[in-house]
């Protein structure tokens, strides 16, 4: 069917502007409480409450504290958080990442165990858990070796390479480690191709076949992470993320991205960061895409 639309002045679009019920009443978008997921940065130790220098307001939580938070989260009327880890350690294995004593793995654990009712997310990456703080396995393509690229960080991308399918294993191996220690979802944030697909089989093969992804499908590079990755000690100690991550200025390549998880399986999909990507040319891109898919 296709509509006509009067013009003007039978159609005044201001009518429904006149007043705040009225506004309220035909308001498309709305923020409420239901859809809140509260993101919690878990580290070693106990009585921890360490602020974010630049985020006054966020800390980082040992367990303990963590579990005080998202308690008093879940009293509010937040149904979920998100979790991120700050290992004990680190090293170019992300071993903190997918081992089943993880930070994130035992703050799972203690908050499913008392509030069951509370949906956690577990984010699956590498950056938080890696020495060099990229999200995939790195190899030295340079004279020097990784250790020495982390003292001595590489003048130039050409001497390194995030490999991309060696790192699916990890993300993989990642995933089910935290659905088996109690999250109700996984969160893939690193952009490696093929990811979701490799995180949803080995989920399958471990019979976690309800645990949804959600997917970080279109993830711009941009400096808007500079606070977060202070929250989650996730900073590059060498380069960028320019080669996984995407080049803002690409919208049709991001519609690709969303294309393809979906295709993989992504259960929901975000697109990061969402106030300046989320504009008035990718909304409708994505309803189009996502309603003839
Ligand atoms: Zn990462």
């Amino acid at each position: 069917m296709r509509l006509t639309y009067m013009s003007f002045p039978t159609t005044r679009l201001r009518r429904l502007r006149q007043n705040e019920q009225l506004r309220s009443l035909v308001r498309e978008t709305r923020l409420s409480l239901e859809a809140f997921v509260y993101p919690l940065f878990v580290c070693p130790g106990e009585g921890v409450r360490k602020e974010v220098r630049s985020m006054p307001g966020v800390f980082n939580f040992s367990i303990d504290e963590a579990m005080k938070e998202a308690r008093e989260a879940h009293s509010l009327g937040v149904p979920a958080a998100i979790l991120f880890g700050l290992p004990e350690t680190k090293d170019e294995m992300a071993t903190g990442a997918w081992s089943d004593d993880g930070i994130v793995q035992q703050a799972a654990r203690a908050i499913k165990r008392e509030i069951p009712e509370l949906v956690v997310v577990g984010d699956v990456c590498l950056c938080e858990y890696t020495s060099h703080g990229h999200c995939g396995i790195v190899r030295s393509t340079g004279p020097q070796s990784l250790g020495a690229a982390v003292a001595h960080p590489p003048s130039s991308t050409g001497e390194y390479e995030i490999v991309n399918d060696a790192t699916l294993e990890l993300l993989a191996r990642t995933a089910v480690s935290l659905a088996r220690a109690g999250v109700d979802m996984v969160a893939p944030s690193d952009m490696m191709d093929g990811r979701v697909a490799a995180i949803r089989k080995a989920l399958d093969e471990a019979g976690l076949t309800n645990i949804p992804i959600l997917s970080y499908a279109a993830k711009f590079a941009s400096g808007f992470y500079g606070p977060f990755r202070e929250a989650a000690d996730s900073v590059p100690q060498f380069g960028d993320r320019r080669s996984y991550q995407m080049d803002g200025a690409n919208l049709r390549e991001a519609m690709r991205e969303i294309e393809l998880d979906i295709e993989e399986g992504a259960d929901i999909i975000m697109v990061k960061p969402a106030m300046p990507y989320l504009d008035a040319k990718l909304l409708p891109a994505m309803a189009g895409s996502i309603a003839s898919g």
